[in-house]
């Protein structure tokens, strides 16, 4: 059984954030800051790729509940919601989950991508290969 199964049913403790039959948040054992939280689906599901659209579209709103309870708690004015799926992007615990992290002034966390040179040739490339 994966380690989020096991704080699923109760083997291993967490810092509960909110449950209901569907899903289970936590704090992340290893904050990246204040209030870092993890939202998981009951249902084991390794990623985004394996993830239903009932569930999904459950899911969307209750990361938006949780995201506004920490912000109200914590009296957050940003935040970012981030999910790994798949080892090359980072995930190193395969049941799904999304991270909401609250940010801070000055919690030195980098997320967003270098900038690069716009190249439309590759876009118009990209686009009709996703497209066709
Ligand atoms: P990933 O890198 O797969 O997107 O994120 C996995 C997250 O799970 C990490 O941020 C890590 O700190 C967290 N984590 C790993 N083991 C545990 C644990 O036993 N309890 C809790 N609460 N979080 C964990
Ligand atoms: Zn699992």
């Amino acid at each position: 059984m994966c380690l989020f199964c096991k704080i699923i049913n109760g083997e291993i403790p967490c810092y509960k954030v909110y449950e209901d039959s569907d899903f289970l948040a936590f704090l992340d054992i290893s904050q990246a800051t204040v209030g870092h939280t993890l939202v998981i689906p009951k249902k084991h599901v390794a990623n985004i790729f394996e993830l239903d659209s009932e569930t999904a579209s459950k899911m969307l709103v209750v990361i938006k509940n949780i995201t506004n309870k920490l912000k109200e708690k914590l009296n957050l004015s940003a935040v970012n919601i981030l999910n790994n799926s798949g080892s090359l992007a980072g995930q190193t615990v395969h049941h799904l989950h999304f991270h909401i992290i609250p940010r801070y002034e000055n919690d030195n966390i980098h997320l967003a991508p270098d900038a690069h040179e716009i190249d439309h040739e590759a876009l118009k490339n990209t686009l009709s290969k996703i497209l066709n």
